[in-house]
């Protein structure tokens, strides 16, 4: 909780620093003056100066909004979904192909994409493509064990079959226990052979509908825009079915999925929305960091005052570039947020310092 320095306990009881730490050096404890004392050490100390210390812990828990899901209060949310194969199968292919049958024409007139997601309303429902970089694609499927993706739209190009990207996706997604839709990719190619694909997927349990399986597969050819939308309605099927829900009427909470400074906005980062919805004015806790939502922007680079659910939106406020796959939560004000953020610092450099201290008392018995 809010711990207590040395030198500010010292001050506290009315002593010199210099004493308590001798104080503490003949109890056994080796202590610099900035170094935080635990609430037993302030107990035993208090005993020695004869002075009752009340100690009392503020968790992270209590500063931060306790909301339990109410299930009155949940309403449906779009799915989030991310292309996943081996490179060269048409990942990128596919989102584009996606952006421009689906988004291009509505509201932005050829828009160039502003964040590594983006939102298409096809006629059964709204859908959230992440679209993040390589590096950053951890955070794309899970991040600190929370699942980020609903649905894996597993690529396999029809020319090439099953690789080891295919592989690894399928473990990754498997693992996460996040579902699949089977996209069987560029079967305008005359080697294409799809059949062959259904019997690789099938060694990995990947078994189509219509053999009795429970996957969903949809032949497409990215580069000419075909199967697109069966796909899709494919994808809002296996949603409906995952019954995909949350509480809009709560304190917002995400995950930053990527993050930048930029030359003008500053420090930037793309939260994807879970829980709740975030406004502009907010207060926020984002990993180590804290900061206030100053203006947010959408998957279109247009400003908006509030999000949802599931939807992607630039944020600008953060007091420190943060990083992707940080937990983004809302808190009941400013003064909260440096407190649950600066708690979070101090418990991360008291875990270096002892990681620090490790290192060097192994090097000390390495040398004598
Ligand atoms: P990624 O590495 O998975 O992102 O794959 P890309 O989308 O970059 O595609 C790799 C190559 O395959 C590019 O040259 C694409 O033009 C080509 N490609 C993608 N989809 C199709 C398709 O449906 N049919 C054909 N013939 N080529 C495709
Ligand atoms: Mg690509």
């Amino acid at each position: 909780g809010e711990s207590v320095t040395v030198s500010e306990f010292a001050g506290m009881i009315g002593i010199k620093a210099t004493e308590l730490i001798k104080k503490l050096m003949m109890m056994g404890v080796m202590a610099t003056v900035n170094q935080h004392i635990d609430a037993e050490t302030a107990q035993l100390l208090g005993a020695e100066y004869d002075i009752e210390v009340e100690t009392k812990t503020v968790k992270e828990d209590d500063l931060l909004p306790q909301v339990e899901d109410d299930p009155e209060k949940m309403q449906h949310r779009p799915p989030i979904v991310t292309v996943m194969g081996h490179v060269d199968h048409g990942k990128t292919s596919l989102l584009d192909a996606i952006r421009e049958t689906k988004v291009a024409d509505a509201e932005a007139g050829g828009i160039t994409q502003h964040i590594g997601a983006y939102e298409v309303d096809h006629e059964k429902g709204k859908v959230v493509f992440l679209d993040t970089p390589g590096h950053e694609a951890f955070s794309g499927l899970r991040a600190r064990g929370a699942n980020v993706t609903d649905i894996v739209i597993l690529i396999v190009a029809a020319d090439d079959g099953v690789m080891p990207q295919t592989k690894e996706a399928i473990d990754h997604a498997k693992a996460a226990g996040v579902r699949m839709v089977v996209a069987i990719n560029k079967v305008d190619k005359p080697n294409a052979n799809v059949e062959k694909v259904k019997t690789q997927l099938a060694e990995y349990n990947i078994i189509p509908e219509e053999w009795g399986g429970e996957y969903q597969f949809e032949e497409i050819s990215a580069k000419n825009h075909v199967g697109i939308d069966d796909l899709l309605d494919r994808v809002l099927l296996e949603s409906e079915m995952l019954e995909l829900k949350a509480d809009p009427d709560r304190p917002a909470e995400g995950i930053v999925i990527e993050s930048q400074l930029d030359k003008q906005k500053g420090p930037v980062g793309t939260v994807l929305v879970k829980k709740g919805t975030l406004r502009v004015g907010d207060a926020f806790v984002v990993g180590d960091n804290q900061g206030k939502v100053r203006a947010m922007f959408n998957y279109a680079g247009k400003p908006i005052k509030k999000a949802g659910p599931s939807i992607p939106v630039e944020v600008m406020g953060f007091s420190e570039v943060p990083e992707s796959g940080d937990s983004f939560i809302v808190t009941k004000d400013e003064k909260t947020a440096k407190q649950v953020a600066s708690m979070r610092h101090d418990k991360k450099k008291e875990k270096e310092l002892a990681e620090r201290s490790k290192v060097s008392l192994n090097d000390l018995f390495d040398r004598i």
